[in-house]
């Protein structure tokens, strides 16, 4: 299958001490496994990881990594990032990686079955081919038995390297096939420097960011592209003037939040983090994630019990079960709405 995305910088593997120095430890032991599992939350950098192991293994430069060491990539990696295999791994042309990501909600067992017939023949050219398969937590169990039989009987110098949000989504007997390799989530400083030092975002602005990213390269860099700061602001507003026994701006609130299908889960996010502030503020208001709007936080804490804001809390975290259950959106929505207003102190 094509890949289409731009591939991510080498730069996300930033704060991956842990997954860096158990995969350079195989390269340089020259005993790579048939199958690796990268677990971690979304956007903690387990696909570019995947995709400078392979280039570390294919690199015609061969440059096997002496010391581990954070300051230079190419020396974590390996790769020359220059040579004729590493820049078609790069270029997403590379006719031995084959990447495959659910097509729509789920991993098909079609899928799984051509990838059969495309490891049936052997790889092109004289390194390792690498089957990357993003999200593999959401394999059906017939496509996740599919997988199986073909990490039963590994083909010839082939990778295959599964990325999930945790073990758990798996089958085991897909686990216990796997090197597993863990990825911690990025520290908040680590992401806000990525802004500043990558991007010229002020650093103001990188530290409201880094705050609420939870961890995620992916989702600071989505925040930051869009106009996220001020859409928050907005939705925090909009929430916040909604009044109980008034159910029309309720339902009206609700049919905005539905009419923005992809970043629903965000909006439910900057709500429950805004709710979560308002509990912290009277323990420890430094730890506020909506840095900039701390006034407005005071303001808002004061106002309202912690009892009530964690039933606020629980009336989100069921909004965004059913959600990714799949349940209606916008009676979801409409239903959290009321719930939310209806908490009052
Ligand atoms: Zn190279």
């Amino acid at each position: 299958m094509p890949e289409t995305k731009p591939l991510p910088k080498l730069e996300s593997l930033i704060d991956q001490r842990n997954a860096v120095k158990n995969l350079t430890s195989v390269i340089r032991r020259d005993t790579i496994p048939h199958a690796f599992l990268f677990t971690g939350n979304e956007g903690a950098g387990k696909r570019t990881a995947a995709i400078t192991f392979v280039m570390a293994c294919n690199c015609d430069e061969n440059r096997i990594v002496s010391s581990f060491s954070e300051a230079s990539i190419d020396k974590v990696t390996g790769s020359c990032g220059k040579c004729r295999s590493c820049r078609k791994i790069l270029s997403g042309n590379h006719p031995d990686v084959i990447f495959i990501k659910p097509s729509g909600t789920f991993i098909k067992i079609s899928q799984i079955r051509e990838l059969c017939a495309q490891l049936a023949v052997k790889p092109y050219e004289k390194g390792y081919r690498a089957v990357i398969i993003s999200d593999a937590g959401t394999m059906n169990k017939e496509a996740g038995n599919a997988l199986l039989k073909i990490l039963e009987e590994p083909p010839e110098r082939t990778i295959i390297i599964l990325t999930a949000f945790q073990m758990s989504d798996l089958l085991p007997t897909i686990v216990s096939r796997c090197r597993h390799v863990r990825f911690s989530p990025v520290s908040k400083e680590k992401i806000s420097s990525f802004l500043t030092k990558k991007h010229g975002v002020d650093v103001g602005r990188a530290n409201v960011i880094a705050s609420m990213a939870e961890g995620s390269f992916t989702r600071a860099l989505e925040m930051n592209k869009g106009n996220w700061l001020h859409v928050r602001r907005r939705l925090i507003q909009e929430m916040e003037e909604l009044q109980s026994g008034r159910i029309l701006p309720c339902l009206m609130f609700a049919e905005r939040l539905a009419g923005k299908k992809e970043l629903v889960q965000y909006s439910l996010e900057i709500i429950k983090n805004w709710f979560r502030d308002l509990i912290v503020y009277k323990y420890s208001p430094e730890k506020v994630l909506n840095q900039d709007l701390v006034e407005r936080v005071e303001a808002a804490s004061e106002k309202v019990e912690v009892k009530t804001l964690m039933s606020k809390i629980r009336a989100i975290q069921k909004a965004q079960k059913a959600i990714d259950a799949n349940a209606n959106l916008r009676l979801t929505l409409e239903n959290f709405a009321m719930e939310i207003v209806s908490l009052r102190q």
